[in-house]
């Protein structure tokens, strides 16, 4: 066996840390070649060194290329600007990918949903341009830009191309923003025109709502701006069982950053509720980017059994077990291989 890989591990805030602790365990059970370099974010950033986003992190990240990350707390509305904007401008990690399936064994309201979100990551609305105008109003600025929206456009279409997928649908509200959303939809026409093999529409982000909850099964690669896909990514999680079983992905061209789609989960925080599953899969969106496909598979197998026995699952799946047994089923189904 070669060298383990180094991969920085953020726990993360709220329900971060034992979730963290979950995949840490079942990733070592199934003998994955990984080794952790565990740094500070967030609060627990913030609480230990006095700042969200300690050097050591951003150096360990700037070196080992590789992370994962458990869900940061941002505040709204004051505080820090949000860490993990910070992470993926830093590392202009500029590909945020989310596969949204219905998972084997989980029952949801469709059994047929299989998207792909490609979701810009690095400007729109979260490019943090924010000002007051004077005392009762305040301004955003939405930038998109030519480079970011190919590149993203791109990415879809290569995954597509890739992995077999029929059509790429791209997101907007070119209707009303006719410059901002307008230009991302010419980059990602421009991009289309040169996969002849893999279908391309549009579709304006408020029908795709509907759409999605009616019939989500029309739908391949989803391409959109930050905002849009930030949204329908909750929307999406919700089609298929929800926020603890999303994974997802930050890709940028040499640095990669996995983590969930969901937050910290404040509710359910410290109560050894949370469902790993979303930051388990995650991880192994990082294994299958490393080329540990078989272990990858392996853990997948054993996620799979768990839910389809349905004896292990946790409060948001609609059983009654706690994140430390739903862990150690997956890790017993791995022993029983
Ligand atoms: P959230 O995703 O934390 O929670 C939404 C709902 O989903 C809650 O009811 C929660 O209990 C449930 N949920 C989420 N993950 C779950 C899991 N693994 N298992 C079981 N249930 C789960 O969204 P929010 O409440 O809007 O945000 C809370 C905090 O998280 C905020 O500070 C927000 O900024 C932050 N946040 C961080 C990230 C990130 O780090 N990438 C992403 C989204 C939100």
């Amino acid at each position: 066996m070669g060298m383990p890989t180094k991969v920085t591990l953020i726990p993360g805030d709220g329900i971060g840390p034992e979730i963290s602790q979950s995949v840490r365990e079942i990733l070592t059970a199934a003998g994955a070649p990984i080794e952790w370099e565990v740094c500070l974010a967030g609060q627990a950033g913030l609480a230990a060194t006095g700042t969200p986003l300690p050097e050591e992190t951003l150096a360990s990240i700037k070196t080992n290329k590789l992370a994962l990350k458990g869900p940061l707390t941002t505040q709204i509305g004051e505080g820090y600007r949000s860490i993990n904007v910070t992470l993926r401008q830093t590392f202009d990690l500029y590909c945020n990918l989310r596969p949204v399936q219905n998972l084997p064994g989980l029952a949801g309201r469709f059994t047929n949903v299989d998207l792909v979100i490609f979701r810009e990551n690095t400007e729109d609305l979260y490019a943090g341009i924010e000002h007051k105008a004077g005392k009762y109003a305040a301004e955003s600025i939405k930038l998109i830009t030519r480079e970011a929206s190919l590149r993203i456009a791109a990415a879809a279409f290569q995954y597509a191309q890739k992995h077999g997928h029929k059509k790429v649908t791209a997101v907007h509200k070119a209707n009303i923003m006719k410059l901002s959303d307008g230009l991302f939809l010419q980059c990602a026409r421009e991009v289309a025109a040169q996969y002849p093999a893999v279908a391309y529409n549009e579709v304006i982000v408020d029908n795709l709502c509907m759409q999605l909850v009616q019939r989500p099964e029309q739908f391949d690669i989803l391409l959109a701006p930050n905002l849009y896909g930030d949204i329908i990514s909750d929307l999406c999680a919700g089609l298929v069982g929800g926020l603890g079983v999303v994974p997802g992905a930050n890709i940028g061209t040499d640095c990669a950053i996995f983590e969930a789609v969901h937050g910290t989960a404040p509710d359910i925080a410290g109560k050894n509720m949370a469902n790993p599953v979303a930051m388990l899969l995650s991880a192994l969106m990082l294994l299958e980017y490393i080329g540990e496909m078989a272990t990858a598979q392996t853990i997948r197998n054993a996620v799979t059994a768990v839910l389809t026995e349905k004896t292990a699952l946790t409060p948001d799946l609609g059983g009654n077990a706690t994140t430390t047994a739903m862990t150690e089923a997956i890790i017993t189904k791995l022993k029983d291989r």
